[in-house]
């Protein structure tokens, strides 16, 4: 958790600590520390995104990629998003960085259609907090505008806890989004607190089974039967079921066998730096055009 980034603080930020008494906890302190760091690492560009490919199990082509972000700080090193989301949220840093994920997004699908790549499915986080000041859909509607991308290929990712957060205004601004063309990605299913009712309630594509249930797949029969039951109820109401955290060939024959639809997970790929993500999809790209027949390499 925290603690990680929290110790990174402490040390580089050691000599600022000693005039404080003991008026205000250490744990305080750092946080405090963190946030002045996240603030300026907006300004100085240090955060990054990263990309961690889809792939589908009907063909074994990568269709999308998840912008996962990283905070690449010059003082105290990678800081993983687990480490200062929490951060971002409370502060309400994670407005400002919530609109920068999408236009980087954005800015990122134009210049790999520019390249030529085959056009792909860009998914971005989006929290609750987000949610909250009902701006989503202006900042998703400009960002697309400014770079000429077409709506169909961004998808927002929602948690349960935000479509429990004053679910109107949440399901209006889905309903916005999806008017526009965006997809709408259901995420770690299964963990949160929501009820079935929301499934049919919010316009949804597509439900991401939590990674807490594909780890335990082939050892645990509760997980599994967690997954399958999730499946079923997932292309009940039509969405595209996408399996998240998979490790081994052991849960990927699991879950192809469930009819999940599409993997993401460190046994295909780790989230990449922009770079190596760009040289994953040239390959995939001479791939297809070498080994598979036209037909089906049409998407
Ligand atoms: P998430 O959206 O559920 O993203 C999936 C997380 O699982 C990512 O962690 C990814 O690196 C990790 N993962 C993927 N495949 C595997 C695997 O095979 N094994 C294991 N053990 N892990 C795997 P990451 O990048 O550390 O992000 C953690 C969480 O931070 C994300 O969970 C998401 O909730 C949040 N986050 C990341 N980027 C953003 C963002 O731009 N905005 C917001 N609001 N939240 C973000
Ligand atoms: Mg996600
Ligand atoms: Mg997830
Ligand atoms: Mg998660």
């Amino acid at each position: 958790g925290a603690d990680v980034a929290l110790s990174h603080v402490k040390e580089a930020g050691r000599n600022n600590f000693h005039f404080y008494t003991g008026e205000m906890n250490a744990h305080a302190l750092r946080w405090m520390s963190l946030e002045v760091h996240l603030r300026h690492a907006v300004e100085r560009n240090e955060l990054r995104l990263y990309f961690q490919p889809q792939v589908s199990l009907a063909d074994g082509r990568v269709t999308g990629v998840e912008a996962l972000l990283r905070w690449q700080s010059a003082e105290l090193g990678m800081i993983p998003p687990g480490d200062f989301i929490p951060l971002a949220e409370d502060s309400g840093l994670i407005l400002d960085i919530g609109t920068w994920v999408i236009e980087e997004a954005c800015r990122q699908m134009k210049a790999w259609h520019a390249k030529g790549l085959p056009p792909m499915t860009v998914a971005v986080n989006v929290s609750a907090r987000q949610f909250a000041t009902g701006t989503v859909p202006a900042v998703v509607r400009k960002a697309l505008r400014d770079n000429g991308v077409a709506p169909r290929w961004l998808e927002v990712e929602l948690t349960e806890s935000v479509m429990m957060h004053d679910s109107d205004h949440t399901q209006m601004q889905l309903n916005e989004l999806a008017a526009m063309g965006v997809s709408i990605s259901l995420d770690d299913f299964g963990t949160g607190y929501s009820s079935l009712g929301y499934l049919s309630r919010f316009r949804l594509d597509k439900l991401k089974i939590d990674q807490t249930f594909v780890k335990n797949i082939t050892t645990d029969p509760r997980s599994a039967a967690i997954a399958r039951a999730t499946t079923a109820l997932a292309h009940g109401l039509n969405l595209i079921v996408v399996a998240e955290g998979v490790e081994t060939e052991g849960q990927l024959a699991f879950l192809r066998d469930m009819g999940c639809d599409k993997i993401q997970g460190y046994l295909f790929s780790r989230p990449l730096p922009v770079d190596e993500l760009s040289v994953l999809l040239l390959e995939q790209r001479m791939l297809a055009v070498v080994a598979v027949p036209p037909s089906v390499t049409r998407t």
